[in-house]
């Protein structure tokens, strides 16, 4: 059997609807800043429960606009956790300031504990990444920045649809980014992001400087109505797994996972004893396993400037070594989720022996 990490064959299995709307989009020659794209932005804020929602061309994009917008820059610090995808860390670069790093918690995001001790008179903001789908714990990072007047943004770009208590990410900060990357839970035929923000303000200079392509946005538009679709069954396939799981306890650590938090399972993450033997084995077996990532962000070449060093972030590091990830996506059958834990299964038990 194979349980491939991609679902974008089955996504696109039938072709049909979508050129059926781009054949329509294209007789109206309304390519940029077109209706589809106002349509588009307007589903996105309603989903986030957000006055406003910008198209822009990825979701770096988003974070690199989002921060230089309210001013950060040169000279300035931007607290972030090596605990995520680089382009968190490229965005900071980006807009001329340094990344401070903090090291994260068991759940994958910043340890909200930690965040004081790295604030300095230069620091100027938080960003904190919902990763893996799941959300930083925003009301005590709120907290913080609260007491030093610190500003926050938020990196969504894997957590679309979640939420605290109901809350949903994009709610606290002055601005959340999303992406629309092929891989990401809602995807258009490219690269694309979005931004959201409550301010007035923020949104009217923000549209001064970037747009999502029309065309990408008439894509979007068919597959936002499935977002919840994907979200719920992402939700099924995650607790499924942990539970199958639950048993081999001395090899398999299932991350903890908090009350309240609506977590949308972008990358179903696990930390395993011996996991490069187990991710080798799984894709001998067809199963396509992957690692996100092998090398901590602060001990990476390009980082070197910065200089961390090996120990500056312990669970970072440790969960570099021991993270998997398993395919979670919203078109797994169950009998792809049971063959994958059937070979987790035999490949422990022949260590066992
Ligand atoms: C994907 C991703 C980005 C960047 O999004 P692109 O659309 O690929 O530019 C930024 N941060 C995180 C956490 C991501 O997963």
């Amino acid at each position: 059997m194979r349980v491939n990490f991609s679902y974008l064959e089955q996504q696109f299995a039938d072709l049909e609807p979508y050129l059926s709307d781009l054949r329509d989009f294209l007789r109206t020659s309304d390519f940029t800043l077109g209706k589809p794209l106002v349509e588009f932005e307007n589903r996105f804020a309603t989903l986030c429960g957000m006055p406003h929602a910008i198209g822009v061309a990825s979701g770096t994009d988003a974070l690199i606009l989002s921060m230089k917008i309210c001013g950060v820059g040169c000279g300035a610090e931007v607290i972030t956790t090596p605990t995520t995808f680089f382009a968190t860390v490229g965005a900071i670069v980006a807009c001329g300031a340094k990344p401070v790093f903090v090291d994260s918690e068991e759940g994958f995001v910043i340890d909200p504990a930690k965040i004081e001790s790295a604030i300095t008179p230069q620091t100027k903001a938080i960003l904190a990444v919902h990763y893996t789908g799941n959300v930083a714990d925003m009301p005590a990072i709120m907290e913080v920045a609260r007491r030093h007047n610190l500003m926050v943004f938020e990196d969504a770009c894997q957590s679309i649809a979640a939420s605290i208590e109901g809350v949903p990410v994009g709610s606290w900060g002055e601005t959340a980014s999303f992406s629309l990357h092929p891989l990401k839970n809602l995807n258009v035929w490219g690269d694309g992001g979005v931004i959201v923000t409550r301010s007035d303000e923020l949104a009217t200079k923000l549209r001064l400087y970037p747009r999502l392509d029309t065309l990408q946005a008439v894509i979007g538009n068919r597959l936002i109505k499935d977002v919840d679709w994907i979200t719920n069954r992402r939700i099924v396939n995650a607790p499924y797994y942990d539970d199958r799981l639950a048993s081999l306890g001395e090899f398999v650590q299932v991350p903890r996972r908090r009350l309240g938090v609506k977590h949308v399972y972008h990358l179903y993450i696990l930390r395993v004893k011996q996991r490069d033997g187990l991710l080798a084995h799984l894709q001998q077996n067809g199963i396509e396993g992957k690692i996100h990532y092998p090398v901590p962000l602060h001990l990476q070449p390009a980082a070197r400037y910065l200089g961390y060093k090996t120990g500056d972030f312990p669970q970072c590091e440790s969960d570099c070594r021991s993270i998997i990830t398993l395919p979670v996506h919203q078109h797994l059958t169950r009998e792809q989720i049971e063959y994958t834990v059937e070979q987790i299964k035999a490949f422990y038990t022949k260590q066992r022996r």
